[in-house]
């Protein structure tokens, strides 16, 4: 597969979260041409100084507007986890302000089985391939990393251990050192140690200060294959990348104490940089990335871009109080969608 098979060098989806607080006087959606159009009425008070923009129009590759979780996945898992299987790495990621649904798109609700998210559904079906494909051995390990103001956090680590953690690269791409790796042998542990990461967010000592719309987390499905058939030795290795991204909002300015400012800003640049590295990639002249700016985009250098899928799923609440966020999380994806 090259670039030329799939110009786009990432695919972007817009999901609503649907809420019966909708602001219809301001947001029209046109689901089957995946357009999105907004009008912001001027306050009537506006001077001649007020030249602000009050009419967007927005298109997609794919809107899914009030759609479910399984036609979230079909649209979005099911392509990249075969391509996973079929060798090649691949990154999902969650984008939008808090509350507009990144975990209830990655994770979902668990207990549920319908509300399952991407990552459940292509642990389910990463399982389900390779039970197909009996001429090859497949080993599948599980990392589980969370990013907050730089600092990496191993969720899969045992109770008391802690190492230095680095992005390192080797033959077979770039990894991170001394995160822990968990082999699972089934759908069932996988799952496990999805909610082993998710108690660790929540109780662990780092998890005390902080709330989790402000950390980045990287869910990494690792798969090594060998041909049962075949004499060579050769092991194919592939990993996909599902990661919920920080909240995208800005600070209220008038909020903006010690703690919450220094997260937000920490934020803000890697989101920054990861649109960065993305538009360096579509530029074929450019042969200097800038994957070392931010530690989520280090940690990802060898699944994004090239060869690899990457997806976006932007999320947006489209109730009135959000309609400042929800311009800025399309304005992003636009940006996104046209490298
Ligand atoms: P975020 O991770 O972006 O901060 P959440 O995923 O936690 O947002 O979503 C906020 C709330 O909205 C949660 O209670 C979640 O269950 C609910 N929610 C989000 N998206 C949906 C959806 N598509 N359908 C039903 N409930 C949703
Ligand atoms: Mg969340």
């Amino acid at each position: 597969m090259t670039d030329m098979m799939n110009n786009k060098h990432v695919r972007v989806v817009v999901r609503t979260r649907p809420t019966t607080r909708f602001a219809s006087q301001a947001i029209e959606i046109i689901p089957d041409k995946n357009i999105v159009n907004i009008h912001v009425p001027k306050p009537e008070d506006a001077g001649f100084i007020n030249n602000q923009q009050s009419d967007w129009s927005f298109k997609f590759d794919k809107l899914l507007h009030n759609a479910s979780q399984d036609a979230v996945y079909e649209e979005c898992g099911t392509p990249i986890v075969r391509s996973l299987l079929d060798g090649y790495n691949g990154t999902l990621l969650a984008y939008g302000q808090t509350g507009a649904g990144k975990t209830f798109t990655m994770t979902g609700a668990t207990e549920n089985y319908r509300h399952r998210g991407v990552i459940p559904r292509a642990i389910s079906q990463v399982y389900k391939e390779i039970q197909a494909r009996p001429q090859y051995a497949y080993t599948i390990r599980i990392s589980y990393l969370e990013i907050y103001n730089e600092n990496m956090i191993d969720l899969l680590a045992p109770v008391g251990q802690s190492v230095d953690m680095a992005v390192v690269e080797d033959k077979n791409g770039c990894y991170v050192k001394g995160l822990s790796q968990v082999i699972a042998a089934n759908e069932e542990e996988a799952l496990n140690l999805l909610f082993e990461g998710e108690t660790a967010r929540s109780v662990g000592d780092h998890a005390l200060n902080r709330s989790s719309s402000r950390s980045h987390t990287v869910f990494t499905i690792h798969l090594e294959s060998k041909s049962r058939v075949d004499s060579s030795d050769d092991v194919i290795f592939s990993k996909l990348n599902l990661v919920d991204l920080a909240g995208s909002e800005r600070l209220a300015k008038t909020a903006s104490s010690g703690k919450t400012l220094k997260e937000a800003m920490f934020i803000n640049k890697s989101l920054t940089f990861l649109e960065q590295v993305i538009i360096a990639l579509a530029d074929k002249k450019r042969d200097h990335v800038p994957y070392r700016q931010s530690r989520l985009t280090n940690v990802l250098r060898d699944s994004l871009g090239g060869n690899c899928n990457t997806l976006m799923i932007a999320n947006i609440w489209g109730e009135a109080d959000h309609l400042e966020e929800t311009i800025s999380t399309l304005r992003f994806a636009t940006r996104m969608s046209c490298v």
